[in-house]
Order: C-alpha cells, then structure tokens, then sequence
C-alpha cells in the first residue's frame, strides 16, 4: 500500500511520512530485546529518552519551576522563615519566663 504524501504539515513540528518505515528505538528492554517503537529524533523512542531530558538554559530551568509553583508554601525560603518565627517566638517566650 503507497501513502501519497500531501502538502498538509502535521501538529507540533512531527515529520511527515509513513510510521511504520521509521526508524527503530532498538533500546534494550526489559524482556531483552530491543525496543521496536519508532525513533525519535535522537534515535531514541518517547520511552527510551527521546522526549526532552530537561531544561537546557537558566531561563528554561526558570520557567519550568515557575510553571510548577503552586503556592511556595514549601519552598525553602517559606520554610526558613516559618523556622526563624518559631525560634524567634520560643526565644520570646523563654525571656518572659525569666522576667
Ligand atoms: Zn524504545
């Protein structure tokens, strides 16, 4: 069977043609054979690290975390001040005992 290739360009930057002639994964997997899923553009499948490994500038690091802060409540700042308070307030306590 021949897939006539058209003009029509495909979501998200995905090149055109036919799945099944591409290139294989060929990772090893756990059953010990190599993985048949297609390749991606580093010659491995979406499983076998071919998606993104990560942000790859400080500005893309940033922009992930920033996509992934829900509130900070949690965040190392946020807890070393809860931290600095309850020192802060035990310390006031313990004075007024002395008073
Ligand atoms: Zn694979």
């Amino acid at each position: 069977m021949q897939r006539e290739t058209t003009g029509i360009l495909l979501r998200n930057g995905n090149p055109q043609g036919d799945p099944t002639t591409a290139s294989r994964c060929g990772a090893r997997t756990r059953l010990g054979v190599p993985c048949r899923a297609p390749a991606m553009a580093n010659g491995r499948c979406r499983m076998h690290g071919g998606k993104s490994t990560g942000p790859r500038t400080p500005q893309g690091l940033e922009a992930l975390q920033k996509a992934h802060l829900k509130h900070g409540r949690y965040s190392a700042q946020s807890i070393a001040l809860r931290r600095y308070l309850r020192r802060l307030l035990a310390n006031s306590h313990a004075t007024l005992e002395r008073l």
